[in-house]
């Protein structure tokens, strides 16, 4: 399966490089690369109101772009912006399930943003952990009732620093399976 991770307004290369490497660690037969396009955050998703953006917008545009490149099974859109989808306050991130194309924010995984000291490694971890999710809904993985499965929902940090960054068997199963079905 080969992955493109396209940035989304201004993302620092060595956090997409870094993401790139720890995903082909938890998924078999993958293959990411960084998109040397990025695309603008779309100011169509801004909403005035709430001073967030619309994460489903942005998918939308992810997917867009995704369909007229044709060269990737997957595309992993990274913003650093705060994202909002229908219903919730908040959101990591969000994906199509199954689907082409997967969402991540960086806003709400920094630690500085819940007052606490910078660390990068806290903040890789918890990347890494939104990335492998929302690329599992795209594999058509749903929630997953284990609380250490890597597919449990998120409702805040708390529950992302939790769980592990791995899936659990059942969950593993099936996005394995639908990797190897993609040929
Ligand atoms: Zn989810
Ligand atoms: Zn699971």
């Amino acid at each position: 399966m080969k992955i493109g991770i396209l940035p989304v307004g201004q993302i620092a290369s060595n956090v997409l490089t870094e993401l790139g490497q720890g995903l082909v660690k938890i998924y078999p037969d993958i293959q990411c690369s960084i998109i040397k396009e990025s695309l603008h955050v779309p100011e169509s998703a801004f909403d005035r109101k709430r001073k967030q953006y619309n994460s489903s917008t942005i998918l939308n545009e992810i997917r867009i772009f995704a369909s007229e490149q044709n060269r990737f099974h997957r595309v992993l859109g990274v913003v650093d912006a705060d994202i909002f989808a229908s219903g919730l306050n908040y959101v990591f991130g969000e994906a199509y399930t199954p689907g082409q194309t997967a969402l991540i924010s960086l806003w709400r995984l920094k630690p500085e943003f819940y007052k606490e000291n910078a660390s990068d490694s806290v903040f890789m971890l918890r990347l890494q952990k939104e990335a492998v999710h929302e690329l599992g809904h795209t594999l058509g993985v749903r929630h997953c009732p284990r609380s250490f499965c890597v597919m449990h929902f998120s409702n805040s940090i708390f529950d992302t620093d939790k769980k592990q960054s791995l899936l659990c068997d059942q969950c593993y199963l099936q996005a394995a399976l639908a990797i190897s079905n993609l040929g």
